[in-house]
């Protein structure tokens, strides 16, 4: 029931230097020089993480837990998540999403693999509605969706700029983004709209026209994907310094696509908008690859462990310091989905912690108080009884 990790180099995600941290059962109780517990009675677990760094757990807001794809047919449609596959990647918070099928994928089956996922030790969320608009609902309006279903969070991933939206108008995209703010109001939810925006030239046009002209709060609107050409990261700088934020997606079909975010996620810290900037897997989404003509070419599946790939890379790189790279799969998303114990190593916050050794590689995972990965070595005394 209590769990105290001795020596930990805590990135919280600012760095707090080296410190112990109590945990009782599934919060974290103290963090402290030296966690003192001879006056206890109780059964204390001691784990000794000296010359290891513990991180926030992570939060990947656009999964397709359920599965996704089937742009190229049938054969095409990409399978369902493991809870192992999110461990490894550290990703203790999840957000479902379903995407381009919404007629053979169902709301019903992603908010019962969400659900299986909490189950077995994660936190889970789910954005009602897919790719078209109107939107896909379970209960027939998104407000209803987000006031009696405690998973859902918010609409998504609806498509704009891309042809495989339903061309949805603005007056459209302003119904939809109304209903989930005001859904979002009545629950104490983020009702935030997580737009899938394509490569169409007008990229983010609709957002900044919501922004620029109605009464709704930027924060609501929250596109992904916009590391998907220069404009669209242009656009994504422009949202930031307006208050918004933005996503850029992991998953990558090419060496090219991962170059490509780093140095695009190195740009977002250089123009100091990387407090903006969320990072997600886009995991177990299709990667179709289109021709000229819009002809289907073949197809890769998004995969999770990219999340912090990522961060990896332009930490070990020297692009970003690791204090700021974490925040855009810790601090950043807990913000945009306003999720209050999440995100932080900070006392009463939920224990979801990530233990990764100096060469930044993951070894123990900790969701909600209990180890779900865990690296041998760093037991030091099993347990110690007063
Ligand atoms: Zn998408």
């Amino acid at each position: 029931m209590i769990k105290v990790l001795k020596n930990a180099k805590i990135f919280s995600p600012k760095y707090l230097g080296k410190k112990d941290i109590l945990i009782l059962k599934d919060k974290i109780a103290l963090i402290d020089e030296e966690v003192d517990f001879k006056t206890s009675s109780m059964e204390i677990k001691v784990f000794d993480v000296t010359g290891k760094i513990i991180l926030p757990g992570f939060i990947d807001s656009h999964v397709h837990i359920s599965g996704g794809g089937g742009e190229g047919g049938f054969s095409s449609r990409t399978p369902e998540i493991n809870l192992s596959q999110l461990i490894r990647a550290g990703i203790t918070t999840v957000v479902g999403c379903l995407g381009t099928d919404g007629i053979t994928r169902s709301l019903e089956n992603l908010f019962a693999k969400a659900k299986a996922l909490e189950e077995e030790g994660l936190t889970t969320f789910m954005y009602t509605g897919s790719y078209a608009v109107p939107p896909l609902t379970i209960t027939g309006s998104i407000v209803k969706d987000l006031v009696l279903i405690d998973k859902v969070i918010g609409v998504g991933e609806i498509a704009i700029s891309d042809h495989r939206s339903t061309q949805p108008t603005l007056d459209e995209i302003k119904k939809v983004v109304s209903s989930a703010r005001l859904g979002g109001l009545l629950s104490n939810k983020a009702g935030v709209v997580n737009f899938h925006v394509g490569s169409g030239e007008a990229g983010i046009n609709y957002l900044f026209e919501i922004a620029k002209n109605t009464e709704i709060p930027i924060v609501n609107l929250y596109p992904t994907h916009m590391n998907r050409n220069r404009n669209l990261l242009f656009q994504g700088i422009e949202f930031a310094k307006m208050g918004g934020f933005f996503d850029l997606t992991t998953s990558y079909s090419t060496k090219e696509g991962k170059d490509r975010t780093v140095g695009f996620l190195r740009e977002c810290f250089e123009n100091k908008v990387i407090d903006n900037v969320t990072l997600t897997s886009d995991g177990q989404g299709s990667l179709p690859k289109f021709g000229s003509s819009g002809s289907f070419m073949g197809l890769k599946i998004g995969e999770v462990s990219s999340l912090y790939e990522i961060v990896r890379e332009v930490v070990n790189n020297g692009y970003i310091p690791l204090e700021e790279a974490i925040k855009t799969i810790t601090l950043n998303p807990s913000k945009v989905l306003k999720l209050k114990s999440k995100g932080q190593i900070k006392k009463n916050f939920d224990a979801d912690l990530v233990i990764i050794n100096e060469d930044l590689e993951i070894e123990s995972v900790m969701s909600r108080g209990e180890f779900l990965m865990f690296e041998k070595s760093l037991v030091k005394s099993g347990t110690f009884e007063q």
